[in-house]
């Protein structure tokens, strides 16, 4: 197969956040898409990891505020980030 084909890959993750609103701990899951590039030649190195930062809004589900995280998420050139979406972890907070 020639060409590269470009495919979006969601990538959920769990993530805990030491609330700044109330000081407990709480879990998101966090959606990262990503534009993924194939065809890349076999046999090239790798190309270099780049960190990039995402701000985004966090409800605290103990007393409904919003606060603000920065999130660092890793990508390359053959894999980048499109989008980053937070939904609540929501059930069974403590
Ligand atoms: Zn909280």
């Amino acid at each position: 197969m020639r060409g590269d084909r470009v495919g979006l890959v969601a990538d959920p993750l769990e993530l805990k956040l030491a609330c700044p609103v109330c000081a407990e701990e709480h879990t998101y899951s966090v959606v990262v898409e990503r534009s993924e590039v194939r065809g890349l030649v076999p046999g090239r190195k790798a190309p270099p990891q780049v960190k990039r930062q995402f701000v985004r809004l966090f409800n605290c589900p103990t007393t409904g505020n919003r606060y603000q995280a920065a999130l660092q998420l890793s990508e390359t050139a053959a894999n980048r980030i499109t989008a980053v979406t937070v939904r609540d972890a929501g059930e069974d907070a403590e």
